[in-house]
C-alpha cells in the first residue's frame, strides 16, 4: 500500500518557496513519483512541477526563480489519474475569477460522475486527474472572489480531500467533511503554514497551532486568517491506516501523536497475541513495524532486537542481475543478520500484510540464517478490500486476507504461528473516539458513498 500525496502551504515570508521545499523533503514519503511548487509575489506566479524527488527536482537556481511570499507544494504518488506529467501537482488554472493552483491529497469519490457532467458542458480538461475537478467547478461558479466560488465547489465533492491552493493574494486549505487524511496549521512568527504532517513543521522550526477541521476553508491573505465552513457531518472518517502505517512516527496527525499511538498498538498485539513461551527476541520488520514491535516487546517483556536491516538507499526501480537471485527483490531491501538470528525462536511484527509476497520472502531469508520458530505478529486487522479514499491499494484479488483465512495465509507465509491485531484492539490505541474513524480496508465499511465506476475488483 502507498500514501498517495503530501502537501503544504506558506504564507507571509519572503522564503515561502524555501520553506515548501524543505515541507516536501519532511513529506517525502508520502509520495517519490513527482513534487512541484507554485508561489506567488501578489501579482504572476512562479512553478516548478517535475517527476522524481524533491532533491532531484529543485535547485539553488530554481529555488532562487520561485519568488514570492506565498507558496503551495506537492509530493505526488499517483493514485487517480496514472503516472504522467500533466498529473503531477500543483495544477494551475486561469479563471474568470484570476489565477489559482491547486495541490490535493485524497482521492474525489464523485469525480468520475462530475467530469462527465462538466465534460458535456463544454469543460475541456488537461490531465486525467480528479483533482482538475475542483478547477473547472470553481470557475464555473456564478459567486466571486475566491472564497465563495471555491466554497461552491467544495461543496459539490465527495471523498476524500486535504487540499491547498495559492492565488496571488495568498493561500488556502480545505479539508473534507469526514476529515479521512491530515491537514494542520503552524506558524514560524508571523508565517502561516499549512502541512500534511507535523513533521513538517519540525524541520522548518514551525509551531504546531491546531489541524485544518473537517469541513473547513481557511483563508489565509495579508488581512489575517479567516475560517469558513463547507459542509458539517456528526461523523467523521479519519484514516486509522495513517496511524499503523502512512504517517511518520514524529508526526501529530488528527491532533495525536503517531509514535505514541503506534506503540500501544503493538502492545495492544502483545495482550491479544502474546508470544509463545520459549521466544528469544521480537524483532520488526524495519522501519515502518519498528514502533509496533517495541510496544509489543515492552508489554511482553520479551527482548527486542534487530535482526532484519534494510537498506535505506534503495530506490523504487532497480536492474536485477541476469542469472535470476531467489528473492532478489526482497533481498536487495533487507538482510538477516546471521550472528543475531541463528537457533533463535522469533517473534516478528509488520504493521500490514497486503499480498503476502514480501514477508514470505523476509520469512524464507530468516528460516536461510538458522531462525527456529517465526512467530509472525501484524499490528493491524487483515486487510480485506481496496481504498478509494486516496491509497493505492491493490485489488481484492490480490489482497491475500481477502481470499485466504488466516491460517492459510500461515502456511503460505511458512511460519510457526501467525495472528493479527483485532479491530477494537487498533481502534482503541488511537485513544480516541472509535466511530471516528474509517476503517473501510480491514471491515469493507465504506464511509463516503462511492460511486458505480469505482468497483470492487
Ligand atoms: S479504506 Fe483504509 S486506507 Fe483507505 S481511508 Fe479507510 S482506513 Fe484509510
Amino acid at each position: 500500500m502507498h500514501e498517495e500525496c503530501g502537501v503544504s502551504a506558506v504564507f507571509g515570508s519572503p522564503d515561502a518557496a524555501r520553506l515548501v521545499y524543505l515541507s516536501l523533503y519532511a513529506l517525502q514519503h508520502r509520495g517519490q513519483e513527482a513534487a512541484g511548487i507554485v508561489t506567488s509575489n501578489g501579482s504572476g506566479m512562479h512553478s516548478k512541477i517535475s517527476m522524481g524527488l524533491v532533491g532531484d527536482i529543485f535547485d539553488k537556481p530554481t529555488l532562487d526563480q520561485l519568488t514570492g511570499n506565498h507558496a503551495i507544494g506537492h509530493v505526488r504518488y499517483s493514485t487517480a489519474g496514472g503516472s504522467k506529467i500533466q498529473n503531477c501537482q500543483p495544477i494551475i488554472a486561469n479563471t474568470g475569477n484570476g489565477r489559482l493552483a491547486v495541490a490535493h491529497n485524497g482521492n474525489l469519490t464523485n469525480a468520475i460522475q462530475l467530469r462527465k457532467k462538466l465534460e458535456e458542458q463544454g469543460a475541456i480538461f488537461q490531465t486525467t486527474s480528479d483533482t482538475e475537478v475542483v478547477l473547472h467547478l470553481f470557475a464555473k461558479s456564478k459567486e466571486t472572489g475566491f472564497v465563495r466560488p471555491l466554497l461552491d465547489a467544495l461543496r459539490r465533492l465527495e471523498g476524500a480531500y486535504s487540499f491547498v491552493f495559492i492565488t496571488k493574494k495568498g493561500i488556502l486549505a480545505a479539508r473534507d467533511p469526514y476529515g479521512v487524511r491530515p491537514l494542520s496549521l503552524g506558524r514560524i512568527g508571523k508565517t502561516w503554514v499549512v502541512a500534511s504532517e507535523t513533521s513538517a513543521f519540525d524541520l522548518i522550526g514551525a509551531r504546531y497551532v491546531r489541524e485544518v477541521e473537517p469541513g473547513e476553508l481557511i483563508d489565509i491573505t495579508a488581512k489575517g486568517l479567516e475560517s469558513h465552513t463547507i459542509r458539517t457531518t456528526k461523523q467523521k472518517a479519519h484514516c486509522v491506516f495513517e496511524y499503523v502505517y502512512f504517517s511518520r512516527p514524529d508526526s501529530k496527525i488528527f491532533g495525536h501523536n503517531v509514535y505514541e499511538i503506534r506503540r500501544e498498538m503493538g502492545r495492544q498485539l502483545a495482550r491479544e497475541a502474546p508470544p509463545p513461551p520459549g521466544t528469544d527476541m521480537v524483532i520488526p520488520i524495519p522501519d515502518s513495524a519498528s514502533v509496533a514491535a517495541m510496544g509489543y516487546a515492552e508489554e511482553s517483556g520479551i527482548r527486542y532486537d534487530m535482526g532484519l536491516i534494510r537498506s535505506h538507499y534503495v530506490g523504487r526501480t532497480f536492474i536485477e542481475p541476469r542469472q535470476s537471485i531467489r528473492d532478489f527483490g526482497a533481498k536487495i531491501k533487507y538482510n538477516a543478520v546471521t550472528e543475531a538470528l541463528a537457533n533463535k525462536n522469533i517473534v516478528l511484527v509488520d504493521d500490514s500484510i497486503v499480498r503476502g509476497t514480501t514477508s514470505r520472502k523476509l520469512v524464507r531469508m530468516l528460516r536461510r540464517v538458522g531462525v527456529r520458530e517465526v512467530h509472525m505478529r501484524i499490528s493491524s486487522p487483515p486487510i480485506i478490500d481496496s481504498c478509494f479514499y486516496g491509497i493505492d491499494t491493490p485489488t481484492r484479488k490480490e489482497l491475500i486476507a481477502a481470499n485466504l483465512p488466516v491460517e492459510k495465509i500461515r502456511a503460505y507465509l511458512g511460519v510457526n504461528s501467525l495472528a493479527y491485531l483485532s479491530e477494537q484492539g487498533m481502534l482503541n490505541s488511537t485513544g480516541m473516539e472509535t466511530k471516528d474513524f474509517c476503517t473501510a480496508c480491514f471491515t469493507r465499511r465504506y464511509p463516503i458513498k462511492l460511486e458505480k465506476a469505482l468497483k470492487h475488483t
